[in-house]
């Protein structure tokens, strides 16, 4: 029996399912660099380090000791199948025949830094910038694809110090279909101690990454709070709407509410001139996405637009306001109504943001 696992970006990260293969296996098969990591953990069995660079080798080699009946573990670090020795092993395995195998699977680079930089994760894509196997066209193709989709992209191995091209290239491609001011967030992995940064995509420099540094770049969504990145799944906020929102809806749903900007309002502007004043009252409240300008007072515990313009640029009114009427047929609808509504606040977000 082969086990591959994965010990994670650090030691500590082991699930328990790794420890106990360790535990069973007579024969460890691994880069040096990670079987030293865990060196205390292999008293007594047969280890067998092998350079960067040999996967093809230690994979044929656990293959070799398995059919001879040995318990082998194949150790990866992070997650086994994640630009790890599992997908290697499977490769050449069907060239024998009865090998049995399992994957134990770690904890990623992707898991570990998105856990240290907050929640940034939503759907999202996972690219090695490593293009020792892949060429760098592949490479590009799926950096372009993932940022037009509005993904948010992990990116491994970025730089090194022989290999440049591609993180040029991936700031190239992301400068090109990203915003500026879309968020990014560093995790690098030295000597077990990670640092953190959150920053802009505009600030984002080649000097900021390396092989230990794993990139998080958020999607049109992603915010920080608190030194925290983070990229909201949009769920309801518990919250009864106001009376005077109510009033509100009442009226527009009669065809009695004001469309473009109300200069007769005694508040207007209360952004800038002009402004869009068709929702007034935002259907969406309390949307609890800062990525539009909200915040939470914390104090009070209440959900402020204030620094909100968005609801009242004219393309986000009409993106809105192609698809309310399905969703609003009365007032009550607000409450009611209240996924789809975000689900509809998302799909205009990202088409005016
Ligand atoms: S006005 Fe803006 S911040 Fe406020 S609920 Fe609507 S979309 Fe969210």
């Amino acid at each position: 029996m082969i086990k591959i696992v994965g010990i994670g970006p650090r030691r500590e990260d082991m699930t328990t399912m790794t420890l106990q293969a360790l535990k069973e296996a007579d024969v460890i098969i691994g880069y040096g660099g990670y079987t030293r990591k865990i060196k205390d953990l292999l008293e007594g069995k047969n280890v067998i380090s092998r350079g960067m660079g040999q996967e093809v080798n230690r994979a044929e080699l656990a293959i070799e000791y398995s059919k001879k009946g040995r318990n082998v573990v194949l150790v990866s670090s992070g997650d086994p199948g994640v630009y790890g020795m599992a997908n290697v092993l499977y490769q050449i395995m069907g060239k024998y025949s009865e090998v049995e195998v399992e994957v134990v699977p770690g904890v990623s680079a992707v898991n570990y830094s998105a856990a240290l930089l907050g929640a940034p994760l939503h759907d999202f894509a996972v690219i090695s910038l490593s293009d020792i196997l892949t060429p760098l066209s592949e490479i590009k193709r799926k950096i372009r694809a993932a940022a037009e989709a509005d993904f948010v992209i992990a990116f491994y191995n970025p730089r090194s110090k022989r290999r440049t091209e591609p993180f040029k290239e991936a700031l190239k491609i992301l400068s090109e279909v990203r915003k500026p001011e879309t968020l990014v967030g560093l995790v690098k992995s030295q000597n077990n101690t990670p640092s953190v940064k959150i920053f802009l995509l505009n600030q984002l420099k080649e000097e900021d990454v390396d092989m230990n540094t794993t990139l998080i770049v958020g999607n049109t969504f992603t915010y920080a709070a608190d030194g925290n990145m983070v990229t909201p799944r949009g769920y309801v906020l518990s919250h009864s709407t106001h009376p005077l929102a109510y009033e509100f809806y009442e009226k527009y749903l009669a065809g009695e509410g004001n469309k473009g900007p109300n200069t007769s309002c005694e508040y207007y502007p209360c952004h800038s001139h002009p402004q869009n004043c068709t929702f007034c009252y935002c259907p969406f409240y309390p949307c609890g996405d800062p990525s539009t300008g909200g915040k939470w007072i914390k104090e009070k515990k209440v959900w402020s637009c204030e620094e909100c313009t968005w609801i009242h640029q004219d393309d986000t009114v009409q993106c809105i306001e192609a698809k309310l009427p399905k969703l609003l047929e009365k007032a009550e609808d607000l409450q009611n109504n209240k996924k789809e509504l975000l689900k509809l606040r998302r799909e205009c977000v990202y088409l005016t943001k």
